[in-house]
């Protein structure tokens, strides 16, 4: 066979999975329908400014083997997530939430006061569970209001998250909002990681870096030609989506996706940060990225007099669309069981990677540690 490797699709898993098979001397060929490499990380150069195409990225992670192994490739600027939310009172507050919010909220100043303040809201909400003979939060609301309380709740959770998932916050899993960070500093970093930032020069340059020297082909479909393509390699590394693989046969995972509404301004700093969030119910979109602030900083801000926002706009997802985050609610964690199943049986002869080959919310970080540990389990 001409190839050791034949990898569908040119995402961040399918790069990464390149360099490593590429360096370890095993001959590759990467297919990628879209017109360019790079999957939902590629941006669009627009007048000097990098565009997040299908979303913003914003790099993080605390995996030391996954931070040294991207720097060997691209160096990394100094964002820092901080994003802004614009709440139904038409104030602003600080995300994540923390005393530069509690502090606008209630007033408070000092951890301890705003400490009390929780307390009280958190009270209100345990004794309405209790009257109503509840132990555990049910749903969404009622874990956001026993771990944050009413005020931050209805300001800047409620219809936020409505938006976001297109159903009311009484009949969404209390886990989703499980992870949310309350932070009794004056500190507006929106991750926990240790390490963050963006790609210098932007995402592509990283994509390019892990494709250097290996083969890829663009605008081909894996699908469209499978035999042919499966003639060429001994071992298949598949990125698209599960269902599609086995032709819909036990039926369609489902996803929900964003839509992006993108303008250019003749303006040199519109919002003033790259993430404002909307909570309030009454304007259709939860958030304005404004994609200079990832890579400009200070005077370099002013120095384009232009500036490219996107509106997003989440939105039921339905075939055609861009599949963008898994719903993992029953129906679909069943059948994505017994595609797992499929897809077992196939190995080593294919082998299923990323997030839409394994139905499965990713960030970049921990994609790339699943390729570290997938090739090696490939290689043994
Ligand atoms: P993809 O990037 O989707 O790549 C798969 C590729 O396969 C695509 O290019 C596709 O065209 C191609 N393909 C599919 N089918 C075929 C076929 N039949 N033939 C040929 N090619 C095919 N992560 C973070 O760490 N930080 C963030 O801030 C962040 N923000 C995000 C925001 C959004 C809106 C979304 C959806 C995700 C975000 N992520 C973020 C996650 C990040 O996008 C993923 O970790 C990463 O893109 C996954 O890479 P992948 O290679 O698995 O998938
Ligand atoms: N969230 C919220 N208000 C905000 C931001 C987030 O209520 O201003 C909630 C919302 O329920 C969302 C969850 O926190 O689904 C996780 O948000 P995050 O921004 O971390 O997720 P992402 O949009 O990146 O998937």
């Amino acid at each position: 066979m001409k190839y050791d490797f034949l990898i569908v699709g040119a995402g961040l898993y399918g790069a990464v999975f390149a360099r490593l098979a590429t360096d370890a001397g095993k001959k590759c060929l990467v297919i990628e329908k879209r017109n360019h490499p790079g999957g939902n990380i590629y941006c669009e150069n627009i007048d000097g400014i990098n565009v997040h195409k299908y979303g913003a990225h914003i790099f993080h992670t605390s995996n030391e083997e996954v931070w040294e192994f991207v720097n060997r490739y691209v160096r990394f600027n100094r964002y820092t997530n901080c994003p802004v939310a614009k709440a139904p009172d038409g104030k602003m507050y600080n995300l994540p939430f923390n005393m530069n919010t509690f502090c606008k909220l209630w007033g408070v100043e000092t951890p301890v006061e705003a400490e009390a303040k929780l307390e009280e809201q958190r009270r209100e909400a345990k004794e309405k569970m209790a009257a109503d003979g509840v132990a555990e939060p049910r749903n969404l609301e009622e874990q956001a209001l026993t771990l944050i309380g009413r005020d931050v709740y209805e300001l800047l959770i409620k219809h936020y998250t409505e938006k976001q998932w297109g159903r009311p916050c009484t009949e969404l899993p209390a886990y989703i909002i499980r992870r949310l960070p309350v932070r009794l500093v004056f500190d507006n970093n929106y991750f926990n990681d240790l390490y963050q930032g963006i790609p210098e020069g932007g995402y592509n340059k990283l994509i390019d870096a892990l494709l250097e020297g290996v083969e890829v082909r663009l605008d081909t479909d894996y699908l469209a030609d499978r035999a042919n393509f499966d003639s060429l390699a001994e071992h298949i590394i598949y990125t698209g989506p599960i269902d599609e693989y086995f032709d819909f046969k036990l039926g369609n995972l489902q996803w929900r996706t964003v839509r992006f509404e993108t303008e250019k301004l003749e303006n040199p700093n519109y919002q003033g940060n790259a993430v404002i969030n909307y909570t309030a119910g009454d304007v259709p979109y939860t958030r304005i990225i404004e994609h200079k602030h990832f890579e400009m900083f200070g005077q370099a801000v002013y120095d384009n007099p232009l500036t490219v926002i996107s509106r997003e706009y989440s939105t039921e997802w339905t075939p055609g669309m861009e599949p963008y985050y898994p719903v993992n609610d029953s129906r679909n964690n069943e059948l994505i069981e017994k595609y797992r199943e499929l897809a077992e049986e196939l190995k080593p002869r294919v082998f299923f990677g990323g997030r839409l080959g394994t139905y499965t919310y990713l960030d970049m970080d921990k994609v790339i540690a699943k390729v570290l540990a997938d090739f090696k389990e490939i290689m043994a």
